[in-house]
């Protein structure tokens, strides 16, 4: 990146970050079909690099302040991450974190291969105590599904003192509301499944560190467990980046919008909203049957897994297995898309009305 392009605004950056320059050359980077190269040359076998992933990871490592590595998924980049921590190693990881990142340290800790330690990671002091003698802290904030909000500069700061790695699951926040690199974090991982790529068509997951030498060794990990994305994938993803600052936030403003609407309803219990981002998580009157009809009644609003799409979903949680008791039975978490707000409101209003029973 030249001095006048680091001199540009977000918006500017993800339009034009890593197109093809000179007379005659296309405007978008290709997609490079090919599972090996001619000899001599910087990169041999495509499971090592492909130029579609080099433009991806410019634009997503120029955002957060780092070198940025592709993965096939966001577990992909998460288990590479997981791979910094030497064998039996220390982890302290938030309660209430994505389910899959759960679930794989819980089954890595079975295995032996790390020693977890499980924490409240909004009460700094609980997870600051926890650091003692850890090999790496993960963090997410806000958290999936609970939006609980931790202090992480403050949680980096203990963990740099503690001689810990730090991590950070920016999925949620994206770079244009959180640069976790910024605060301290040694890793910034991403489900670019999610906000990135942002229309709910592709499976991918990043890394991004601004550290050589742990860039060396998820790198490492990416070529050896192979856990690579495709082009095609990669450059969807990159064009889905083109406009995740209009998608996101025309998504905030209509979650903001919603969350204070829905505060006023009968059958909302408790509205979890960060105050900024686009995933709210309601709290609805009946208990479990109370947000299994929530979950039928709306029309517009799709009830399916996964956020961060144009689309607006809504699930309960509690319906996967692998999400904590501690998330309540009427927790439905609401990934606001980029739909007309009234239609949004209309429609969850009267599905609301249907669990009040005054439909
Ligand atoms: C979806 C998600 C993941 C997992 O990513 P995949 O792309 O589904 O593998 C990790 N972290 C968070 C916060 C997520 O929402």
């Amino acid at each position: 990146m030249t001095e006048h392009e680091a001199e540009l605004g977000v918006a500017t950056r993800l339009v034009g970050g890593a197109r093809p320059v000179g007379p005659g050359a296309s405007l978008n980077p290709a997609v490079e079909f090919t599972s090996t190269y001619r000899a001599d040359g910087l990169v041999d076998y495509a499971r090592s690099g492909n130029p579609t992933w080099t433009a991806f990871e410019q634009v997503l490592g120029d955002l957060e302040g780092g070198q940025a590595l592709a993965f096939g998924s966001g577990m992909g980049a998460i288990a590479a991450t997981l791979d910094l921590v030497p064998t039996g190693g220390v982890v302290v990881a938030p309660r209430h974190a994505y389910s899959g990142t759960g679930a794989l340290l819980r089954r890595r800790a079975e295995q032996g291969a790390v020693e977890l330690r499980v924490v409240d990671i909004a009460d700094a002091d609980a997870a600051i105590e926890a650091l003692d003698g850890a090999a790496l802290l993960w963090t997410e904030s806000p958290t999936n599904p609970m939006l609980e909000i931790a202090d992480l500069p403050t949680l980096f700061a203990a963990a740099a003192g503690a001689g810990a790695l730090s991590v950070c699951d920016n999925t949620f926040s994206t770079p244009l509301l959180q640069r976790p690199l910024a605060l301290g974090a040694d890793v910034v991982v991403h489900s670019v499944t999610k906000y990135l790529s942002g229309h709910a068509d592709v499976l991918m997951g990043a890394t991004v560190t601004a550290d050589p030498g742990l860039q060396e060794r998820l790198l490492t990990a990416r070529t050896l467990d192979g856990a690579i994305p495709g082009p095609m994938e990669t450059w969807l993803a990159l064009r889905g980046m083109r406009t995740l600052h209009l998608r996101m936030e025309r998504s905030c403003a209509n979650a903001a919008q919603l969350a204070q609407r829905a505060a006023d309803h009968p059958a909302v219990q408790r509205v979890r909203y960060p105050g900024s981002g686009a995933v709210i998580a309601l709290e609805v009157a009946g208990g479990r049957a109370g947000a299994e009809r929530l979950e039928r009644a709306v029309r517009v609003w799709t009830c399916a897994t996964s956020l961060g799409g144009v689309e607006s979903l809504l699930e309960r949680r509690r319906r996967h297995a692998m999400e904590p008791d501690s998330v309540p039975e009427e927790l439905v978490r609401l990934s606001v898309g980029v739909e007309d707000v009234e239609d949004l409101w209309r429609d969850l209003a009267q599905a609301l009305d249907e669990v009040a029973g005054r439909a």
